[in-house]
């Protein structure tokens, strides 16, 4: 492979790095067909059209009045044209429409009174380089701070750069479905002589479909083939533990969650390494049967790893484990960023000498540091915080680990598939006996007045409440001063019984502000999204979100899911600010209708679109650039088989094909899996 095409493709480049593959894997949404030639008196008003002209005169606009436009009328045999150009330049304009010349112009054009103009053309070219004009032109989506010419402009450059790669789709299905290869296919959607080569469903889009499905579910199954085809380290469940922890729980385990724990407990048991996703909504009581999973594994004296997303999520978490471990005579520690000197040197050692049974921790846990005595288990809390390198990195903390990952969002069979492959799946549907539906109210935000009369009467009855400020996006301090702000405001209305938590305080002024409100020294906690995910305090029981239509749905579930976790009737008011859109009311509408996360995540989905709620962002999940899931989804499986397939007959990718599927790999980014490859 020579060195310009790894150069181009980008590899050996940090993943950061922006390549030329990023910039044609931008696919056009539309095209401007610009081969309609009617000529002028057949121009069809609204229309994009292309008219080979005559040009006869200019008119300047009056001096005193430059915002009157420049015009300058042509003509064909059929008819005459005015182009229209306001704020113009006098002396461009006489260089390109030359009076006497022939020019060919293109744009959309207006049929006013029978006269027909043409507001600012997209070319105008001399008749005599006719050749230059664009035909069909793909139309991309506005990208920030790129106009529509230069990103087609770099993208054609892109393309041109391009080397010539070699054929990774296996032979028999290219000629099965009549692919063009790669290059072509790029080619054809991003200088498209037919319009018929840019739908979804075209035949070049459904080739780069299939590419990019192929290179995520050959990354998945070399990730996969790691961890599982490699034996693990058989955890026979024993008893010892697990029974103790049974025992010594306030509560005993809902069907569901021994279910679950039946699963995960088998495939701990075999000699096989476990990738298994446990999705269950928010409060349905994962984290036990996550340490269940624990017990079992310390039963074969083997460590286990929980990683959370935030401090304060491994903190809680810390403090409900570590409590019962030490009752049924397992060792916990929490390593998060925060841990520091000496202290951080002994937790750092006892993980080592394998002293510790249990590592709660933040992304600390993969920090090159930390060295484990014997990880058994690997457990990922919240996995739509994480991405999939992160998940790797644990795994890469022991050999062939079992992986446990838990989710509260709502992730569709197919989606499952593209994120995580063939990983195994275990669904807590019930939540835990005795627990009521959150009564949801929604509210503008002029009925404050009314609002702090109710949380005055459940603060005196004994109530614990979350007072929610939303995320400013644009900026943090602006955020800081709203969540500050508010807290004066309650402070001052209602004594020192108000808390406040944010993202901006220390780790330990955050434990101890959630200390407070779970001890109940504070009973009105106003928060950011710090305690969006996985926050536990069972016997609050209001939640007030300000500005409740600038949330995610599934943002807004998580946050409601911070109550309702005792036997206590709660309840969650959304404060808006009006006015707000059909949209907006609709989607809080939905909130007050229905507690059912799948619902939620489905209608959230119709509201706002694919992208928002299956983004990365929200979800750890991956998005595609030129697959498209509704239109594609049947290659999704057989890319899934093929790179099954591949894997079976040539493991470490050195055949022919092999080779030519590596590049496909860097293509797409998949740069761990290449990593994986090359370390054995
Ligand atoms: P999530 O699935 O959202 O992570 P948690 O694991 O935080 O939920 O559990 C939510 C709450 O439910 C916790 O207070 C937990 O102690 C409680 N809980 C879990 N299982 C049961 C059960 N079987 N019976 C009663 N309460 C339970
Ligand atoms: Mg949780």
């Amino acid at each position: 492979m020579s060195l310009s095409i790894s150069k181009l493709l980008g590899i050996d480049a940090a993943q950061d790095e922006p390549r030329l593959i990023d910039l044609i894997q931008i696919m056009p949404h539309s095209v401007i067909d610009r081969r309609q030639r009617p000529g002028i008196a057949n121009a069809i008003d609204g229309t994009v059209t292309t008219v080979e002209i005559v040009v006869d005169y200019h008119q300047e606009p009056p001096k005193f009045n430059k915002r009157l436009p420049y015009r300058v009328i042509g003509h064909d045999e059929t008819g005459e044209i005015t182009l229209v150009f306001f704020h113009a330049q006098t002396s461009w304009l006489q260089s390109q429409l030359p009076i006497g010349e022939k020019v060919v112009v293109s744009g959309k054009v207006e049929r006013f009174n029978g006269q027909l103009s043409m507001v600012h053309p997209d070319y105008i070219i001399p008749a005599s380089r006719n050749e230059k004009l664009p035909l069909i032109e793909p139309v991309y989506p506005l990208t920030a701070g790129l106009s529509a010419k230069t990103l087609q402009r770099a993208i054609t450059e892109a393309l041109a750069r391009l080397p010539l790669l070699p054929e990774w789709i296996d032979r028999t299905m290219v000629k099965q479905f009549g692919l063009p290869s790669f290059n072509v296919a790029l080619h054809k959607i991003h200088t498209p002589i037919d319009p018929s080569d840019l739908p979804v469903d075209s035949l070049p889009r459904k080739r780069l479909a299939y590419d990019e499905f192929l290179a995520g579910q050959l990354a998945l199954g070399l990730v996969r083939h790691k961890t599982k085809k490699l034996a693990g380290k058989a955890n026979i469940l024993k008893g010892t533990y697990t029974q103790k922890l049974r025992d010594a729980l306030p509560f005993t385990l809902t069907q569901g969650q021994n279910q679950a724990f039946a699963e995960i407990s088998k495939d701990l048991a075999s000699n096989e390494a476990m990738l298994r996703l446990l999705q269950g909504d928010v409060g349905s009581g994962k984290t036990v049967v996550a340490f269940m999973a624990m017990a079992q594994v310390a039963e074969n004296n083997g460590q286990s790893a929980l990683m959370a997303p935030t401090e304060v999520l491994a903190q809680q978490h810390f403090a409900t484990i570590a409590p019962l471990a030490k009752i049924i005579g397992l060792k916990t520690v929490l390593l998060t960023g925060r841990e520091k000197g000496k202290l951080r040197q002994q937790v750092l050692d006892d993980i080592k000498d394998g002293k510790t049974d249990i590592i709660i921790g933040t992304h600390a846990l993969i920090q090159e540091s930390v060295d484990y005595h014997h990880l058994s288990l690997a457990i990922i809390d919240e996995q739509h915080r994480f991405g999939v390198h992160q998940r790797l990195n644990l795994l890469a903390k022991g050999v062939h680990p079992d992986m446990l990952v838990m989710t509260a969002t709502p992730i569709p069979r197919t989606l499952v598939m593209t994120a995580f492959g063939d990983m195994d799946v275990s669904i807590l549907k019930e939540k835990p006996a005795g627990r009521k539906n959150v009564i949801t109210a929604i509210l503008p935000e002029e009925r404050l007045g009314e609002l702090l009369d109710r949380v005055n009467v459940a603060l005196q009855r004994g109530d614990k409440i979350y007072w929610i400020c939303p995320l400013v996006e644009e900026s943090e301090s602006l955020e800081l001063t709203s969540v500050e702000k508010r807290f004066e405001f309650l402070h001052q209305r209602f004594g020192d019984i108000v808390g406040i938590v944010h993202g901006k305080m220390t780790g330990s002024e955050k434990d101890q502000a959630m200390l407070n409100f779970k001890e109940g020294k504070t009973r009105l906690l106003v928060a950011t999204t710090v305690v969006e995910v996985g926050v536990d305090v069972p016997d609050a029981s209001i939640i007030i979100i300000e500005h409740a239509e600038r949330f995610g749905l599934s943002q807004l579930h998580q946050l409601r899911g911070r109550v309702g976790r005792g036997d206590k009737q709660s309840s969650c008011i959304l404060l808006y600010k009006a006015p707000i859109g059909k949209i907006a009311e609709a989607r809080l509408n939905v909130m007050r209708e229905t507690q059912d996360g799948f619902r939620i995540a489905e209608e959230d989905l119709r509201l706002r679109g694919e992208g928002e709620v299956l983004g990365t962002r929200q979800s750890g999940l991956p998005e595609f650039h030129m697959a498209d899931l509704e239109v594609h989804s049947d290659l999704l499986t057989i890319a899934r088989k093929d790179a099954q397939l591949i894997l079976e007959k040539d493991p470490h990718l050195i055949s022919e094909r092999g080779q030519a599927l590596r590049l496909l790999l860097y293509l797409f980014r998949k740069d761990g899996a290449i990593r994986l490859l090359r370390a054995g």
